[in-house]
Protein backbone atom coordinates (compact mmCIF):
# COMPACT_ATOMS: atom_id res chain seq x y z
CA UNK A 1 0.00 0.00 0.00
CA UNK A 2 2.72 2.78 0.98
CA UNK A 3 4.44 2.16 -2.53
CA UNK A 4 1.81 2.64 -4.21
CA UNK A 5 0.11 5.62 -2.19
CA UNK A 6 3.49 7.32 -3.05
CA UNK A 7 3.06 6.66 -6.81
CA UNK A 8 -0.71 7.77 -6.74
CA UNK A 9 0.54 11.19 -5.18
CA UNK A 10 3.38 11.41 -7.51
CA UNK A 11 1.18 11.19 -10.25
CA UNK A 12 -1.16 13.58 -8.62
CA UNK A 13 1.37 16.28 -7.87
CA UNK A 14 3.19 15.76 -11.89
CA UNK A 15 -0.25 16.42 -13.38
CA UNK A 16 -1.49 18.80 -11.52
CA UNK A 17 1.23 21.04 -12.07
CA UNK A 18 1.44 20.13 -16.05
CA UNK A 19 -1.81 19.80 -16.82
CA UNK A 20 -4.95 22.49 -16.40
CA UNK A 21 -8.53 20.85 -15.32
CA UNK A 22 -10.69 20.95 -18.19
CA UNK A 23 -13.09 23.50 -16.76
CA UNK A 24 -10.28 26.04 -16.56
CA UNK A 25 -9.19 25.42 -19.65
CA UNK A 26 -12.51 25.77 -20.85
CA UNK A 27 -12.68 28.78 -19.48
CA UNK A 28 -10.03 30.25 -20.60
CA UNK A 29 -11.03 29.35 -24.11
CA UNK A 30 -13.56 31.38 -23.74
CA UNK A 31 -11.87 34.31 -22.25
CA UNK A 32 -9.55 33.95 -25.07
CA UNK A 33 -12.74 34.81 -28.07
CA UNK A 34 -13.41 38.27 -26.16
CA UNK A 35 -10.16 39.54 -26.64
CA UNK A 36 -10.09 42.09 -29.80
CA UNK A 37 -7.02 39.95 -31.92
CA UNK A 38 -4.24 42.28 -32.57
CA UNK A 39 -4.22 43.54 -28.78
CA UNK A 40 -1.71 43.16 -25.95
CA UNK A 41 -4.69 41.43 -24.34
CA UNK A 42 -5.04 38.91 -27.42
CA UNK A 43 -0.90 38.64 -27.36
CA UNK A 44 -1.33 37.33 -23.86
CA UNK A 45 -4.30 34.84 -24.46
CA UNK A 46 -2.58 33.73 -27.17
CA UNK A 47 0.81 32.77 -25.39
CA UNK A 48 -0.55 31.42 -22.46
CA UNK A 49 -3.00 29.01 -24.45
CA UNK A 50 0.08 27.77 -26.61
CA UNK A 51 2.10 27.12 -23.05
CA UNK A 52 -1.13 25.30 -21.63
CA UNK A 53 -0.63 23.06 -24.82
CA UNK A 54 3.07 22.91 -24.54
CA UNK A 55 2.77 22.09 -20.76
CA UNK A 56 0.68 18.70 -21.32
CA UNK A 57 2.86 18.01 -24.03
CA UNK A 58 6.28 17.67 -22.67
CA UNK A 59 4.64 16.76 -19.06
CA UNK A 60 6.46 20.45 -17.76
CA UNK A 61 5.61 23.00 -15.36
CA UNK A 62 2.92 24.96 -16.47
CA UNK A 63 4.23 27.99 -14.48
CA UNK A 64 7.57 27.96 -12.58
CA UNK A 65 6.50 28.94 -9.69
CA UNK A 66 4.70 25.92 -8.40
CA UNK A 67 3.53 27.48 -5.12
CA UNK A 68 2.82 26.20 -2.18
CA UNK A 69 1.64 22.66 -2.70
CA UNK A 70 -1.84 22.36 -0.32
CA UNK A 71 -3.05 18.68 -0.02
CA UNK A 72 -6.71 18.30 1.10
CA UNK A 73 -7.06 14.45 2.50
CA UNK A 74 -9.98 12.55 3.37
CA UNK A 75 -9.99 9.22 5.11
CA UNK A 76 -11.74 6.32 6.26
CA UNK A 77 -11.67 6.27 10.36
CA UNK A 78 -8.72 3.76 11.78
CA UNK A 79 -6.53 5.10 8.41
CA UNK A 80 -2.69 5.47 9.70
CA UNK A 81 -2.41 9.25 8.69
CA UNK A 82 1.50 9.50 10.11
CA UNK A 83 2.06 6.92 6.97
CA UNK A 84 0.44 9.01 4.70
CA UNK A 85 2.02 11.98 5.14
CA UNK A 86 4.82 10.99 5.11
CA UNK A 87 4.28 9.45 1.96
CA UNK A 88 2.82 12.75 0.65
CA UNK A 89 5.88 14.39 1.84
CA UNK A 90 8.02 11.60 0.05
CA UNK A 91 6.23 12.51 -3.61
CA UNK A 92 6.70 15.57 -3.07
CA UNK A 93 10.47 16.02 -2.84
CA UNK A 94 10.44 13.31 -5.36
CA UNK A 95 8.55 15.43 -7.76
CA UNK A 96 10.79 17.98 -6.77
CA UNK A 97 13.66 16.24 -7.70
CA UNK A 98 11.93 15.82 -11.34
CA UNK A 99 11.26 19.17 -12.18
CA UNK A 100 8.14 19.02 -11.61
CA UNK A 101 8.09 21.47 -8.41
CA UNK A 102 10.71 24.04 -8.05
CA UNK A 103 12.16 24.33 -4.95
CA UNK A 104 9.77 26.72 -3.02
CA UNK A 105 10.45 25.95 0.61
CA UNK A 106 12.74 28.31 2.21
CA UNK A 107 13.83 29.20 6.18
CA UNK A 108 11.72 32.27 7.17
CA UNK A 109 14.36 33.82 9.15
CA UNK A 110 17.62 32.81 6.98
CA UNK A 111 16.12 32.29 3.53
CA UNK A 112 18.08 29.02 2.82
CA UNK A 113 16.09 27.06 0.51
CA UNK A 114 15.59 23.31 1.73
CA UNK A 115 15.86 22.43 -2.15
CA UNK A 116 12.95 19.43 -1.95
CA UNK A 117 9.75 21.43 -0.91
CA UNK A 118 9.89 20.03 2.61
CA UNK A 119 10.43 22.14 6.13
CA UNK A 120 8.32 23.58 8.61
CA UNK A 121 4.59 24.11 7.10
CA UNK A 122 5.49 22.89 3.80
CA UNK A 123 4.00 20.68 1.76
CA UNK A 124 0.65 21.75 3.59
CA UNK A 125 -1.43 18.49 4.23
CA UNK A 126 -5.00 18.94 5.68
CA UNK A 127 -6.65 15.62 7.15
CA UNK A 128 -10.40 15.20 7.63
CA UNK A 129 -12.00 11.84 8.30
CA UNK A 130 -15.24 10.49 6.42
CA UNK A 131 -17.51 7.44 6.16
CA UNK A 132 -16.25 6.10 3.26
CA UNK A 133 -13.31 3.34 2.49
CA UNK A 134 -11.49 5.41 -0.15
CA UNK A 135 -9.02 7.83 0.24
CA UNK A 136 -9.81 11.07 -1.23
CA UNK A 137 -6.35 13.63 -2.19
CA UNK A 138 -7.36 17.07 -3.96
CA UNK A 139 -4.34 19.31 -4.49
CA UNK A 140 -3.74 22.89 -5.44
CA UNK A 141 -0.54 24.76 -6.61
CA UNK A 142 -0.86 28.15 -5.84
CA UNK A 143 1.99 30.77 -6.43
CA UNK A 144 3.26 33.64 -5.00
CA UNK A 145 2.33 36.06 -7.41
CA UNK A 146 -1.30 34.82 -7.01
CA UNK A 147 -0.83 34.19 -3.25
CA UNK A 148 0.33 37.76 -2.52
CA UNK A 149 -2.69 38.93 -3.92
CA UNK A 150 -5.24 37.29 -1.58
CA UNK A 151 -6.98 40.14 0.45
CA UNK A 152 -8.82 40.06 3.98
CA UNK A 153 -11.39 42.67 4.66
CA UNK A 154 -12.33 43.67 8.29
CA UNK A 155 -16.12 45.01 7.69
CA UNK A 156 -16.69 47.91 7.54
CA UNK A 157 -14.51 49.84 6.14
CA UNK A 158 -13.40 52.05 3.41
CA UNK A 159 -12.25 51.12 0.29
CA UNK A 160 -10.53 52.95 -2.69
CA UNK A 161 -13.45 54.20 -5.38
CA UNK A 162 -16.15 51.74 -3.58
CA UNK A 163 -16.66 54.09 -0.27
CA UNK A 164 -18.12 52.56 2.56
CA UNK A 165 -18.22 48.42 2.72
CA UNK A 166 -21.11 47.62 5.45
CA UNK A 167 -21.79 44.37 7.24
CA UNK A 168 -24.18 43.28 4.83
CA UNK A 169 -23.77 41.18 1.31
CA UNK A 170 -23.24 44.73 -0.39
CA UNK A 171 -20.56 45.29 1.25
CA UNK A 172 -19.24 41.79 0.61
CA UNK A 173 -19.71 42.13 -3.48
CA UNK A 174 -17.50 45.84 -3.03
CA UNK A 175 -14.66 43.35 -1.56
CA UNK A 176 -14.81 41.11 -3.51
CA UNK A 177 -14.69 43.68 -6.75
CA UNK A 178 -12.04 45.56 -4.95
CA UNK A 179 -9.43 42.47 -4.52
CA UNK A 180 -10.28 41.53 -8.40
CA UNK A 181 -9.07 45.15 -8.96
CA UNK A 182 -6.39 45.24 -6.47
CA UNK A 183 -4.84 42.45 -7.98
CA UNK A 184 -4.26 44.00 -11.81
CA UNK A 185 -1.32 42.10 -13.52
CA UNK A 186 0.46 41.09 -10.57
CA UNK A 187 -1.66 38.00 -10.13
CA UNK A 188 -1.61 37.39 -14.03
CA UNK A 189 -5.10 37.84 -14.99
CA UNK A 190 -7.71 36.77 -16.07
CA UNK A 191 -8.12 34.99 -12.16
CA UNK A 192 -10.29 33.40 -10.50
CA UNK A 193 -11.20 33.66 -6.15
CA UNK A 194 -11.99 31.95 -3.55
CA UNK A 195 -14.54 33.80 -0.49
CA UNK A 196 -15.24 32.95 2.54
CA UNK A 197 -17.72 35.47 4.02
CA UNK A 198 -17.03 35.10 8.01
CA UNK A 199 -15.41 32.95 10.34
CA UNK A 200 -12.02 34.58 12.52
CA UNK A 201 -8.87 35.43 10.36
CA UNK A 202 -7.77 32.24 9.79
CA UNK A 203 -10.07 30.31 9.02
CA UNK A 204 -11.40 32.27 6.59
CA UNK A 205 -8.65 32.59 4.55
CA UNK A 206 -8.59 28.49 5.04
CA UNK A 207 -11.93 28.59 3.73
CA UNK A 208 -11.65 31.07 1.30
CA UNK A 209 -9.23 28.50 -0.23
CA UNK A 210 -10.78 25.60 -0.24
CA UNK A 211 -13.53 27.42 -2.53
CA UNK A 212 -10.77 26.85 -5.14
CA UNK A 213 -11.25 23.04 -5.17
CA UNK A 214 -14.98 24.02 -6.63
CA UNK A 215 -15.56 23.51 -10.10
CA UNK A 216 -15.80 26.93 -12.19
CA UNK A 217 -19.18 25.61 -13.54
CA UNK A 218 -20.39 24.96 -9.87
CA UNK A 219 -23.12 26.85 -7.80
CA UNK A 220 -23.47 27.34 -4.56
CA UNK A 221 -26.52 25.60 -2.78
CA UNK A 222 -27.24 28.68 -0.87
CA UNK A 223 -29.27 30.96 -3.44
CA UNK A 224 -27.99 33.69 -1.82
CA UNK A 225 -24.10 33.32 -2.73
CA UNK A 226 -25.02 31.76 -6.05
CA UNK A 227 -27.06 35.26 -6.61
CA UNK A 228 -23.76 36.76 -5.48
CA UNK A 229 -21.30 35.03 -7.29
CA UNK A 230 -23.69 35.31 -10.29
CA UNK A 231 -23.67 38.84 -9.72
CA UNK A 232 -19.49 39.40 -9.60
CA UNK A 233 -19.16 37.13 -12.79
CA UNK A 234 -22.03 39.46 -14.91
CA UNK A 235 -20.19 42.84 -13.58
CA UNK A 236 -16.61 42.03 -12.29
CA UNK A 237 -15.37 42.20 -16.47
CA UNK A 238 -16.39 45.56 -16.86
CA UNK A 239 -13.59 46.40 -14.95
CA UNK A 240 -11.05 46.41 -17.69
CA UNK A 241 -7.80 44.92 -15.69
CA UNK A 242 -7.57 42.36 -18.79
CA UNK A 243 -5.18 39.67 -19.25
CA UNK A 244 -2.40 40.53 -17.24
CA UNK A 245 -3.41 43.64 -16.35
CA UNK A 246 -3.11 44.73 -20.08
CA UNK A 247 -6.21 45.97 -20.01
CA UNK A 248 -9.02 44.33 -21.96
CA UNK A 249 -12.28 41.79 -22.17
CA UNK A 250 -11.87 39.17 -19.66
CA UNK A 251 -10.51 39.53 -15.80
CA UNK A 252 -12.01 37.08 -13.95
CA UNK A 253 -12.89 33.53 -15.01
CA UNK A 254 -14.54 32.56 -11.79
CA UNK A 255 -15.67 33.41 -8.42
CA UNK A 256 -16.78 31.09 -5.17
CA UNK A 257 -18.38 32.13 -2.13
CA UNK A 258 -18.84 30.19 0.97
CA UNK A 259 -19.90 31.21 4.23
CA UNK A 260 -18.76 30.50 7.91
CA UNK A 261 -20.25 31.62 11.02
CA UNK A 262 -18.21 34.44 12.92
CA UNK A 263 -18.12 36.06 16.50
CA UNK A 264 -20.93 39.05 16.50
CA UNK A 265 -18.35 41.48 16.96
CA UNK A 266 -15.79 40.51 13.58
CA UNK A 267 -17.12 40.55 9.67
CA UNK A 268 -14.13 38.91 7.25
CA UNK A 269 -14.07 38.95 4.15
CA UNK A 270 -11.62 37.11 3.12
CA UNK A 271 -10.74 36.47 -0.60
CA UNK A 272 -8.13 34.00 -2.37
CA UNK A 273 -6.77 35.01 -5.61
CA UNK A 274 -6.05 32.06 -7.91
CA UNK A 275 -4.21 33.08 -11.48
CA UNK A 276 -5.01 31.49 -14.92
CA UNK A 277 -2.77 28.54 -14.52
CA UNK A 278 -5.36 27.24 -11.68
CA UNK A 279 -3.03 23.87 -10.96
CA UNK A 280 -6.28 21.96 -9.31
CA UNK A 281 -7.16 18.34 -9.35
CA UNK A 282 -7.93 15.34 -7.32
CA UNK A 283 -7.49 11.30 -6.90
CA UNK A 284 -9.70 8.72 -5.35
CA UNK A 285 -7.15 6.19 -3.97
CA UNK A 286 -8.08 2.45 -2.94
CA UNK A 287 -7.18 2.78 0.90
CA UNK A 288 -6.13 -1.09 0.87
CA UNK A 289 -3.87 -1.11 -2.26
CA UNK A 290 -2.51 2.62 -2.43
CA UNK A 291 -3.79 2.68 -6.69
CA UNK A 292 -5.65 5.65 -8.23
CA UNK A 293 -8.94 4.26 -8.81
CA UNK A 294 -10.84 7.71 -10.05
CA UNK A 295 -9.28 11.16 -10.89
CA UNK A 296 -11.44 13.95 -9.81
CA UNK A 297 -12.48 17.47 -12.39
CA UNK A 298 -10.89 14.69 -15.45
CA UNK A 299 -13.58 12.87 -17.57
CA UNK A 300 -11.13 10.02 -18.87
CA UNK A 301 -13.87 9.48 -21.27
CA UNK A 302 -13.51 12.83 -22.86
CA UNK A 303 -9.89 14.15 -22.89
CA UNK A 304 -10.16 18.05 -22.98
CA UNK A 305 -9.17 19.90 -26.83
CA UNK A 306 -5.79 21.41 -26.92
CA UNK A 307 -5.92 25.02 -26.28
CA UNK A 308 -4.77 26.12 -30.11
CA UNK A 309 -3.81 22.18 -31.62
CA UNK A 310 -0.79 20.33 -32.52
CA UNK A 311 2.15 21.85 -33.70
CA UNK A 312 -0.10 25.46 -33.86
CA UNK A 313 1.65 28.48 -32.34
CA UNK A 314 -0.82 30.41 -30.44
CA UNK A 315 1.94 33.42 -30.98
CA UNK A 316 2.44 34.49 -34.29
CA UNK A 317 4.96 36.37 -35.70
CA UNK A 318 3.70 39.80 -37.73
CA UNK A 319 6.89 41.16 -38.80
CA UNK A 320 6.34 44.55 -36.66
CA UNK A 321 8.79 43.52 -34.06
CA UNK A 322 11.40 45.19 -32.41
CA UNK A 323 15.04 42.87 -32.30
CA UNK A 324 16.59 43.81 -29.34
CA UNK A 325 20.47 41.85 -29.20
CA UNK A 326 22.40 42.98 -26.06
CA UNK A 327 24.88 44.85 -24.78
CA UNK A 328 21.88 47.23 -26.03
CA UNK A 329 22.30 51.13 -27.07
CA UNK A 330 20.38 53.51 -25.84
CA UNK A 331 19.32 55.17 -28.80
CA UNK A 332 17.57 51.98 -29.62
CA UNK A 333 15.91 51.92 -25.92
CA UNK A 334 14.55 55.25 -26.61
CA UNK A 335 12.83 54.64 -29.78
CA UNK A 336 10.84 51.68 -27.90
CA UNK A 337 7.69 52.80 -26.92
CA UNK A 338 4.65 51.32 -24.68
CA UNK A 339 2.94 48.79 -27.10
CA UNK A 340 5.65 47.47 -29.18
CA UNK A 341 6.79 43.97 -29.07
CA UNK A 342 10.26 43.14 -28.85
CA UNK A 343 11.83 39.87 -29.93
CA UNK A 344 15.24 39.55 -27.39
CA UNK A 345 18.15 37.24 -28.62
CA UNK A 346 21.64 36.82 -26.63
CA UNK A 347 22.86 37.06 -23.15
CA UNK A 348 20.28 37.93 -20.67
CA UNK A 349 20.28 37.73 -16.71
CA UNK A 350 18.07 36.75 -14.06
CA UNK A 351 17.55 37.89 -11.01
CA UNK A 352 15.08 38.68 -8.47
CA UNK A 353 14.55 39.14 -4.65
CA UNK A 354 17.69 38.17 -3.09
CA UNK A 355 19.61 39.50 -6.53
CA UNK A 356 18.17 42.63 -6.22
CA UNK A 357 19.14 42.98 -2.41
CA UNK A 358 23.12 42.15 -3.18
CA UNK A 359 23.13 44.43 -6.16
CA UNK A 360 22.36 47.57 -3.54
CA UNK A 361 25.46 46.79 -1.41
CA UNK A 362 27.98 44.77 -4.46
CA UNK A 363 29.05 44.79 -7.49
CA UNK A 364 27.23 42.71 -10.20
CA UNK A 365 29.13 39.12 -10.89
CA UNK A 366 28.88 39.97 -14.60
CA UNK A 367 29.07 43.26 -16.57
CA UNK A 368 25.18 44.51 -16.69
CA UNK A 369 26.21 47.31 -19.10
CA UNK A 370 23.63 47.43 -21.69
CA UNK A 371 22.14 44.63 -20.41
CA UNK A 372 18.45 42.71 -19.53
CA UNK A 373 17.70 41.56 -16.01
CA UNK A 374 14.92 38.92 -16.25
CA UNK A 375 12.96 38.72 -13.23
CA UNK A 376 12.49 35.05 -12.82
CA UNK A 377 13.21 32.01 -10.60
CA UNK A 378 13.24 29.46 -13.10
CA UNK A 379 13.04 25.70 -12.74
CA UNK A 380 16.20 23.94 -13.38
CA UNK A 381 17.86 20.64 -13.29
CA UNK A 382 21.50 19.68 -13.57
CA UNK A 383 22.51 17.16 -15.91
CA UNK A 384 25.89 16.07 -16.27
CA UNK A 385 28.04 19.41 -16.08
CA UNK A 386 25.55 21.52 -17.38
CA UNK A 387 21.97 22.79 -16.51
CA UNK A 388 18.62 22.07 -18.71
CA UNK A 389 16.18 25.01 -17.79
CA UNK A 390 12.46 23.15 -17.56
CA UNK A 391 10.14 26.10 -17.02
CA UNK A 392 11.30 29.86 -17.15
CA UNK A 393 8.36 32.09 -16.76
CA UNK A 394 8.59 36.37 -14.91
CA UNK A 395 7.76 36.72 -11.73
CA UNK A 396 5.61 39.77 -10.28
CA UNK A 397 8.38 42.78 -10.42
CA UNK A 398 6.85 44.75 -7.87
CA UNK A 399 8.58 43.34 -5.29
CA UNK A 400 11.89 44.75 -6.87
CA UNK A 401 10.93 48.25 -6.76
CA UNK A 402 12.66 49.35 -3.83
CA UNK A 403 15.92 48.24 -5.64
CA UNK A 404 15.34 48.53 -9.30
CA UNK A 405 16.42 52.23 -9.83
CA UNK A 406 19.39 51.95 -8.08
CA UNK A 407 20.14 48.36 -9.89
CA UNK A 408 19.50 50.46 -13.50
CA UNK A 409 20.99 53.76 -12.94
CA UNK A 410 24.27 51.90 -11.19
CA UNK A 411 25.06 49.27 -13.41
CA UNK A 412 23.72 50.87 -16.69
CA UNK A 413 20.66 48.15 -17.39
CA UNK A 414 18.97 48.56 -20.44
CA UNK A 415 15.89 46.68 -20.12
CA UNK A 416 14.57 44.92 -17.46
CA UNK A 417 11.70 42.15 -18.28
CA UNK A 418 9.29 40.89 -15.57
CA UNK A 419 5.37 41.07 -15.03
CA UNK A 420 2.88 43.28 -13.45
CA UNK A 421 4.39 46.75 -13.75
CA UNK A 422 6.63 48.83 -11.76
CA UNK A 423 6.26 51.77 -9.15
CA UNK A 424 7.06 55.47 -9.87
CA UNK A 425 10.39 55.03 -8.47
CA UNK A 426 11.45 52.70 -11.36
CA UNK A 427 10.05 54.62 -14.34
CA UNK A 428 11.49 57.91 -13.24
CA UNK A 429 14.81 56.03 -13.46
CA UNK A 430 13.75 54.54 -17.00
CA UNK A 431 13.04 57.76 -18.36
CA UNK A 432 16.55 59.08 -16.69
CA UNK A 433 18.64 56.25 -17.78
CA UNK A 434 17.01 55.41 -20.98
CA UNK A 435 15.77 51.61 -20.31
CA UNK A 436 12.44 49.81 -20.68
CA UNK A 437 10.49 47.43 -18.78
CA UNK A 438 9.09 44.66 -20.68
CA UNK A 439 6.66 42.67 -19.90
CA UNK A 440 6.34 38.75 -20.40
CA UNK A 441 3.84 36.82 -19.88
CA UNK A 442 3.52 35.65 -16.85
CA UNK A 443 2.95 31.84 -15.90
CA UNK A 444 3.61 31.08 -19.35
CA UNK A 445 6.94 29.09 -18.05
CA UNK A 446 7.08 26.09 -21.08
CA UNK A 447 6.31 28.95 -23.78
CA UNK A 448 9.59 31.10 -22.28
CA UNK A 449 11.82 28.15 -21.86
CA UNK A 450 12.05 27.35 -25.21
CA UNK A 451 13.27 30.76 -25.95
CA UNK A 452 15.93 29.89 -23.86
CA UNK A 453 18.67 27.75 -26.09
CA UNK A 454 21.35 27.56 -23.07
CA UNK A 455 22.44 27.99 -19.72
CA UNK A 456 25.90 29.71 -20.15
CA UNK A 457 26.66 30.26 -16.41
CA UNK A 458 25.33 30.75 -12.76
CA UNK A 459 26.04 33.37 -9.89
CA UNK A 460 25.20 33.06 -6.67
CA UNK A 461 24.10 29.97 -5.89
CA UNK A 462 24.16 30.48 -2.60
CA UNK A 463 21.09 32.28 -2.83
CA UNK A 464 19.63 28.84 -3.96
CA UNK A 465 17.70 27.74 -7.68
CA UNK A 466 15.00 30.09 -7.72
CA UNK A 467 17.09 33.51 -6.42
CA UNK A 468 20.56 32.30 -8.00
CA UNK A 469 21.31 34.65 -11.37
CA UNK A 470 21.49 32.30 -14.19
CA UNK A 471 23.56 33.46 -17.49
CA UNK A 472 20.78 32.26 -20.45
CA UNK A 473 21.13 32.79 -24.04
CA UNK A 474 18.03 33.38 -25.78
CA UNK A 475 16.43 33.56 -29.10
CA UNK A 476 13.66 35.39 -29.99
CA UNK A 477 12.32 35.95 -26.58
CA UNK A 478 9.12 38.12 -27.05
CA UNK A 479 8.02 40.74 -24.55
CA UNK A 480 5.63 44.18 -24.52
CA UNK A 481 7.29 47.31 -23.61
CA UNK A 482 4.88 48.38 -20.73
CA UNK A 483 6.79 51.19 -19.52
CA UNK A 484 9.43 53.15 -21.92
CA UNK A 485 11.71 55.82 -21.37
CA UNK A 486 9.81 58.92 -22.15
CA UNK A 487 7.75 58.16 -18.90
CA UNK A 488 4.82 56.32 -20.03
CA UNK A 489 3.15 53.68 -18.17
CA UNK A 490 0.88 50.64 -19.08
CA UNK A 491 0.24 49.65 -15.79
CA UNK A 492 -0.28 52.96 -14.15
CA UNK A 493 -2.88 53.64 -17.07
CA UNK A 494 -4.81 50.66 -16.63
CA UNK A 495 -4.69 51.23 -12.99
CA UNK A 496 -6.55 54.05 -13.29
CA UNK A 497 -8.81 53.28 -15.96
CA UNK A 498 -9.73 50.59 -14.02
CA UNK A 499 -10.02 52.60 -10.91
CA UNK A 500 -12.78 54.63 -12.64
CA UNK A 501 -14.83 52.13 -13.90
CA UNK A 502 -14.74 50.59 -10.23
CA UNK A 503 -16.54 53.66 -9.29
CA UNK A 504 -19.14 53.19 -11.72
CA UNK A 505 -19.54 49.50 -9.97
CA UNK A 506 -20.35 51.45 -6.85
CA UNK A 507 -23.91 50.63 -6.15
CA UNK A 508 -25.64 47.99 -8.55
S1 LIG B 1 0.73 32.23 -13.35
FE1 LIG B 1 1.56 34.09 -12.40
S2 LIG B 1 0.53 34.34 -10.42
FE2 LIG B 1 0.19 32.25 -11.17
S3 LIG B 1 1.75 31.07 -10.13
FE3 LIG B 1 2.54 31.63 -12.16
S4 LIG B 1 3.66 33.55 -11.87
FE4 LIG B 1 2.40 33.21 -10.04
Amino acid sequence: MTEAFFDSMLQLITRTSTDLPPDVRAAMKHAMGQELPGTSAAHAMAIIAENIDQAADGEGAICQDTGMPTFEVKVPVGANQILLRQQIRNAVAEATKRGKLRPNSVDSITGKNSGNNLGPGTPVVHFEQWERDDIEVRLVLKGGGCENSNAQYALPAELAHLGRAGRDLEGVRKCILHAVWQAQGKGCAPGAIGVCIGGDRAAGYLHAKEQLFRTLDDVSPDPRLAELEAQIMATVNSLGVGPMGFGGAVSLIGCKIGALNRLPASFFVSVAYDCWAFRRLGVVVDAQTGAIREWLYVDPKHPAPAMVGAGVSGFKKTGLEKALRPPVEEATIRALHVGDIVLISGHIYTGRDAVHAHLMKNDPPVDLRGGVIYHCGPVVLKEGDTWRVMAAGPTTSIREEPYQAHVVSTFGVRAVIGKGGMGAKTLAALKESGAVYLNAIGGAAQFYARAIKKVTGVSLMEFGTPEAMWHLEVEDFPAIVTMDAHGNSLHRDVEEASGKQLELLRTV
